[in-house]
């Protein structure tokens, strides 16, 4: 126990202190609801600038704390509650519980490889392997919730302030675990942007996975010239059937004005979002920068992979 207390130290101290208190004042160390509450209620006092480092510290806990029945239903109902509003949820751990995340954001590192012609980010297999190593480090957080109090359409929610991946239990499309993971690299990135851009890259990016898998793409679908330009390579910055002007817009443009008159898409229309407000006490860049770092240095040291035959139908 004491070394998830000195995990525990750096991120919040009086968390630390009440965990200490906790598990040593309760036969075996386990943190039944009383003491999750003790604990929990550390969070909610004090300043505001330490939220990102006292969500870390609460979903520290919630992964390797051991808890009693009741202290981690109330773990589970606090933490769901308070970033969604309400519901409850499992923070998903094993390599099994997390398979179809991994293998959704293993598709995508294979798949997309574009630029956004607005936000300037380029979304490539170095970001979504990024990701990756970030889930594995439990950086990013995947819970499974039951959704309660959302719109029955929605499959999946990330927060970016919390670094969690929220799934719900409709079908767990792929296309749904890229969008939202895309997002993740946005929130990474510390991005700024109008929302219907950081809507619009994510329906790319998943757009562009779901054609390398199928073999092609909807024609009917909004989406379909920009899949198609950015798999033809024309998706360039530089390209105004790409990417235009307010008098003569390209495909994206386009397609940025579609989305950002459903509703369903994009939440709010013409609003600028800073994915690195609410984050103080965590330094997201910089950590996403070294893992990038270390996963090219070893990428660099391990031998070329073998090469895979390409799937029938798939021709690029
Ligand atoms: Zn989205």
């Amino acid at each position: 126990m004491a070394s998830l207390y000195s995990e525990l130290l750096p991120l919040d101290k009086d968390i630390a202190n009440a965990y200490q208190k906790v598990t040593k004042d309760t036969p075996g160390g386990l943190i039944d609801k009383a003491g999750a509450g003790i604990i929990y209620q550390k969070a909610t006092v004090g300043p505001v600038s330490t939220q990102g480092a006292r969500l870390e510290a609460l979903f520290l806990i919630w992964d390797k704390a051991s808890f009693a029945a009741d202290g981690l239903k109330f773990w589970e109902e606090t933490i769901v509650s308070a970033l969604l509003g309400q519901g409850t949820g499992k923070l998903l751990k094993t390599d099994a519980e997390l398979s179809d995340v991994m293998n959704a954001l293993a598709l995508a590192s294979t798949s997309v490889d574009f630029v956004s012609p607005k936000l300037g980010i380029a979304y490539n297999a170095g970001q979504y392997e990024a990701m990756k190593q970030l889930v594995k480090d439990r950086k990013i957080h995947i819970i499974q919730a039951d959704g309660k109090g959302l719109s029955k359409g929605i499959a999946g929610i990330y927060v970016p302030e919390a670094n969690a991946l929220f799934l719900f239990p409709t079908k767990k499309a792929i296309g749904t675990l890229v969008h939202e993971l895309t997002h993740a690299i946005q929130d990474w990135n510390d991005l700024k942007g109008l929302d219907e851009y950081l809507e619009t890259d994510a329906y790319i990016a998943a757009g562009i996975e779901s054609r390398k898998r199928k073999g092609s793409f909807p024609k009917e679908s909004p989406l379909f010239d920009s899949v198609e330009m950015v798999a033809a390579g024309k998706a360039k910055v530089t390209n105004p059937d790409w990417n235009g002007t307010p008098a003569k817009p390209g495909a994206y443009d386009k397609l940025a004005a579609v989305l950002a008159a459903d509703p369903d898409a994009v939440k709010k229309p013409g609003v600028v979002r800073d994915l690195s407000i609410g984050e103080t006490g965590t330094a997201e860049k910089q950590i996403l920068a070294e893992v990038m770092k270390k996963l090219a240095a070893a990428s660099k040291a391990a031998p070329p992979p073998a090469a895979k035959p390409t799937p029938a139908g798939v021709s690029r």
